[in-house]
This record gives structure tokens, C-alpha cells and sequence, in this order.
């Protein structure tokens, strides 16, 4: 392939990425947004498979890329949505880790010999780029073990543990002196322990954080598996690599940015650690005031007919009982009877960014009465019932109420300030982060026990009989008057 065939190749490319993340910001465009990554990707393999390689290389690639190809394929169709960060996390550190092995081959069988400022600039880059890739690596197979829960998701305090990360980091920073004053192959120690260091320093950020800065943290690795990328990208002097990494890396940035707001979190303090989990999160229900109090379907069916708005407020729940299509139906027969309902989505319900926003447009709940928290947390107080499917943290009032909370600062969907409150759960069990949640104990809250999908469809079969029986007493009244 020529030179200029290439380029042309790689602009477009970049040009279908750059369009694939607009799609990707907003549900109806979201699934043209994915078509134009993948053909993005194809094009940007394909170009740089005829462009870089020749002769016997093809064979080499071939056999490491249609195993790849399986296995992801394999993977990606199975995974359950659910476990889909998890498959994300794990993805993020076979970037970082192609960056730690491109990083180290480059540096021992440079492309073409470099000398003065250009060896020094590429060292540099062989350098970055491995320090962030190692980081990357290991940050994220801890992240996947802890969204996998074989790793406990409370954070790991290490005594002078900001003391330990900037020793570190300085030691990294000495390595990188050692190793740009030698010449290759010499450089190979430093280097090889720089990449042990940063391996650690990536375990020991992650184990610090807690549960509750989960989202913020894969946001973080997604945005570093990017700089990653980019890295890697200007040590095979790779412009298309550079530009997808960067983009990569910059929309992670902003993610992670946007996930702290939603938080209330300082980037800084999440980096730090700690947050999610305290030593008053051990705080028991025992310690909190009140008794729970449980009700039934039919007492939650009567409430939501006899009330004039309704609120949904889904949560990782929903998605493990796979109910949202049912609490789609309910939504329509609900408004069918005139009752206003509309879902309420906190910006880190569920696992993932927009995890809710994808269940409810699979099951074609219309996109103009699901609203974000901060659209819809002042109308909680006209709510004559608020249905908290599957949902906890998310809806945790101790985040607003109680200024000793692990979670408190953490802006929650106002729930509480509603009529009635029905939380359907299966147990008194707490959410993600592991706090404890007053908002069962509350006067106005039922706890509606159970699996959610059994207990939205025997919701759904009550409204449903309901109106076969409305519809059989009209058309029975309508032949007694003919
Ligand atoms: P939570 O994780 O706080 O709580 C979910 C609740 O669902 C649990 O308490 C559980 O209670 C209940 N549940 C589980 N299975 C079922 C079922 N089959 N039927 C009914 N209920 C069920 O969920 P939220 O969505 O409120 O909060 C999300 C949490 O996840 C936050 O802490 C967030 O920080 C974190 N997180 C978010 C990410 C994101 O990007 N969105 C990424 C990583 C973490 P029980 O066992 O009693 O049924």
C-alpha cells in the first residue's frame, strides 16, 4: 500500500472514531455510534496490516490474531451485561500490558537506528509509555477482581501509603535517569525494574480505593489504557495509534471527570483512595432507629392505581433480574390508566456508565420520561409512589443526612421525600459500597421482598387481569344494553 493510500486510510479512520464517540453520547444515535467504530477499526487494522507488514510477517500475524479474534468474539457474546466492567477492566490491562511488551521490543529491536535528540525523544517515549502500561496492567486485573468480588472491595489502608506511592514514584523517576543515560542494551535494568515498580505502585493505587469509587476508577484505567495506546503509538511511530489513544485517553479524562461530579468527589481524593468504605460503614442495622416494614403486591398495585405519579428508580437489581421489560409493560399499563410515571437515573446506578439508560431503551421504555437525578430530584416531594427497583446505594438518604457516612456527600436520588416508597429487594442486604441504608427504616417505606423480575411481573399480572376484567364488565354491559 503506498504512503499516501495509508494516510488516506488513517485519516478515515479517525474520522469514523471521532464520529463513533459522538454516536456514542446519546442513546438514539448510540448504535450508529458502534457501527462507526467498528468500521473505524476494521479499516485501521486492515490499513495498517497491508501497510507495516510484508513476506513471512503476515504469517505471524495471522497466527496471533485470528486466536484473538475467537477468543473475543467468544467472550463478548457471552458476557451477561451485568459483568460487562469486569470484561471492560479486563480489556483495559491487555492494553496496558501490549504497551509494557511493545515498550520493552521496541527498546531491545528499535525499528531503524535513531541517533541524538531522536534516540533521547524515543527512549523517553519507550520509558512513559511502559510506566504507564505496567500501571495500567495491574491497576486493572485488581479492578476486575474486585468487580468480581474475589477481591474485597474495601480499600487498603497501608500505613504512609501516600509516603509509599511517592517513593515509587521517585524511584521510577531514578530508574528513568539510570536508564536515559545508558545505552541499549544496558538500559534493559532500569527498565525491567521501573516496570516491577509501576506494576506494584498500579496494585497499591487500586487496592486503596473502596467500593463506592468503583465507577470512577475504570473510567480512570479506561483514560489511562488510552495514554497507554498513545504511547505505544509514537514508539512504532504510528500516527493512527497515537489518535485513537489519545482519543481514548481524553474521553476516559472527561468520563472520569463527569463520574466525580456525580459523586461529589474530587479527582484527587479518588486517586488517593479510601472513599467507599469506613469504619463506620460497619455501622449495624441494629444501630440504625426503626423497624423495617414489609408489604405485598397487591398493597403496591393499589397504591400505584390509586396514585397520580409515579417514579422508577432502577438499580444494579433490576439488570440481575433482567426485569426491565416487565417494568416496561407496567409503565404502559400504568399510563394507559392516566398515572404519570417517569424513571429517575442516577448518573452510577447499576455497573457502568448508562447501564440503566441501555435497559430501559432495550426494552423500549420511551426516552423522553427517563430523566437524569438532577432533573428530577425536586419532584420527589409531589410523588404520591416511587418504586425503587433493585436499586440501594443510589437511593442511600445517609449520603445526604448523615455527615459521618462513608458516603456522605454523594448526591442520591431524593427518594425518601415521596408518599409512599417501595423497595423491592430480595433481602436487607447493602449495595455496592457497603453501607447501611436508613432508607428502609423510614415511615414511608415498604419493603417489597423478593426476586424484582417475579415481583414486577406479579405486579404486571395484577394490572393486566385488571383490565381483562374492565374490558370483559364493559363489553358484558354494552351487550345487556343492545
Ligand atoms: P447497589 O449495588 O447499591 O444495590 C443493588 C441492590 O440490588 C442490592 O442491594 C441487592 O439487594 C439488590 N438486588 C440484587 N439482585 C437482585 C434481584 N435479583 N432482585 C432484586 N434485587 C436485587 O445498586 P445501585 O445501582 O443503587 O448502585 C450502584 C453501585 O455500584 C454504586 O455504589 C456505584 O458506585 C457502584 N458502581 C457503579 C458503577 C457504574 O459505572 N455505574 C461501576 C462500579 C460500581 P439484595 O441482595 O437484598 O437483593
Amino acid at each position: 500500500m503506498s504512503n499516501n493510500l495509508l494516510t488516506v486510510a488513517y485519516i478515515a479512520a479517525s474520522a469514523l472514531f471521532i464520529l463513533s464517540l459522538g454516536g456514542l453520547s446519546d442513546q438514539e444515535t448510540a448504535r450508529k455510534g458502534n457501527l462507526y467504530g467498528i468500521a473505524g477499526m476494521l479499516i485501521a487494522v486492515v490499513a495498517t496490516a497491508i501497510g507495516s507488514i510484508n513476506g513471512s510477517g503476515y504469517g505471524i500475524l495471522t497466527v496471533a490474531v485470528v486466536p484473538g479474534v475467537v477468543i473475543g468474539a467468544i467472550v463478548a457474546s457471552r458476557v451477561a451485561m451485568t459483568s460487562m466492567p469486569e470484561l471492560v477492566a479486563i480489556l483495559h490491562s491487555f492494553v496496558g500490558m501490549a504497551a509494557v511488551l511493545v515498550g520493552i521490543a521496541n527498546y531491545l529491536q528499535p525499528g531503524q537506528p535513531l541517533v541524538g535528540v531522536e534516540e533521547t525523544i524515543h527512549k523517553l517515549e519507550i520509558f512513559i509509555g511502559v510506566f504507564i502500561g505496567a500501571v495500567t496492567f495491574t491497576g486493572s486485573v485488581i479492578a476486575f477482581g474486585k468487580l468480581r468480588t474475589i477481591i474485597k472491595s474495601k480499600p487498603l489502608r497501608l500505613p504512609a501509603r501516600h509516603f509509599l506511592n511517592l517513593v515509587m514514584l521517585m524511584a521510577s523517576v531514578g530508574l528513568g535517569v539510570w536508564f536515559m543515560g545508558v545505552e541499549s542494551p544496558d538500559g534493559l535494568m532500569p527498565l525491567l525494574l521501573m516496570t516491577t515498580i509501576a506494576s506494584l505502585l498500579g496494585v497499591h493505587l487500586v487496592m486503596a480505593i473502596g467500593g463506592a469509587d468503583m465507577p470512577v476508577v475504570i473510567s480512570m484505567l479506561n483514560s489511562y489504557s488510552g495514554w497507554a495506546a498513545a504511547a505505544a503509538g509514537f514508539m512504532l511511530s504510528n500516527d493512527l495509534l497515537i489518535i485513537t489513544g489519545a482519543l481514548v485517553g481524553s474521553s476516559g479524562a472527561i468520563l472520569s471527570y463527569i463520574m466525580c461530579r456525580a459523586m461529589n468527589r474530587s479527582f484527587i481524593s479518588v486517586i488517593l483512595g479510601g472513599f467507599g468504605t469506613s469504619n463506620s460503614s460497619a455501622q449495624s442495622s441494629s444501630q440504625i432507629m426503626g423497624e423495617s416494614v414489609s408489604t405485598t403486591v397487591d398493597e403496591t398495585v393499589e397504591w400505584l392505581l390509586n396514585a397520580k405519579q409515579v417514579i422508577i428508580t432502577p438499580g444494579y437489581g433490576m439488570a440481575v433480574a433482567q426485569a426491565q421489560h416487565s417494568v416496561s409493560e407496567i409503565t404502559k399499563q400504568l399510563r394507559k390508566r392516566g398515572v404519570e410515571v417517569r424513571f429517575g437515573i442516577h448518573p452510577v446506578a447499576g455497573r457502568l456508565p448508562g447501564h440503566m439508560n441501555v435497559l430501559l431503551a432495550e426494552a423500549n421504555v420511551p426516552y423522553d420520561i427517563v430523566l437524569e437525578m438532577d432533573e428530577i430530584n425536586e419532584d420527589f416531594l409531589k410523588t404520591d409512589v416511587v418504586l425503587v427497583i433493585g436499586a440501594n446505594d443510589t437511593v442511600n438518604p445517609s449520603a445526604a443526612e448523615d455527615p459521618e457516612s462513608p458516603i456522605a456527600g454523594m448526591p442520591v436520588l431524593e427518594v425518601w421525600k415521596a408518599k409512599h416508597v417501595v423497595v423491592m429487594k430480595r433481602s436487607m442486604a447493602s449495595g455496592y459500597a457497603g453501607v447501611e441504608n436508613p432508607l428502609f427504616y423510614k415511615e414511608n417505606t415498604h419493603m417489597l421482598f423478593g426476586d424484582a423480575k417475579k415481583n414486577v411481573d406479579l405486579i404486571l399480572n395484577h394490572l393486566q387481569s385488571q383490565e381483562e376484567a374492565i374490558g370483559v364488565s364493559k363489553a358484558l354491559a354494552t351487550s345487556t344494553a343492545g
